[in-house]
């Protein structure tokens, strides 16, 4: 992997690890949105789940409700 100057790294919630994140689509284009070197993973995703991670983070302080309650026992 070689790291350009648009290029950042970025974890990955598709891959699940610490990528490079370009500005490039998949042809190679340049291209506004970033996406992730191994998957294609578009960094606004990424975003967006940082911001739904947040979101439920918030309701389930304001719920009272404990991070690891939700149980799946049968
Ligand atoms: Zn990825």
């Amino acid at each position: 992997m070689h790291l350009r100057s648009d290029d950042k790294i970025i974890f990955c919630y598709s891959c699940n690890s610490m990528t490079i994140y370009h500005h490039r689509d998949t042809h190679g284009n340049s291209y506004v949105d970033s996406h992730c070197d191994e998957c294609g993973f578009m960094e606004w995703q990424n975003r967006a789940v940082e911001r739904e991670k947040e979101k439920w983070i918030t309701f389930n302080i304001e719920k009272g409700i404990e991070p690891n309650s939700t149980k799946r026992n049968a």
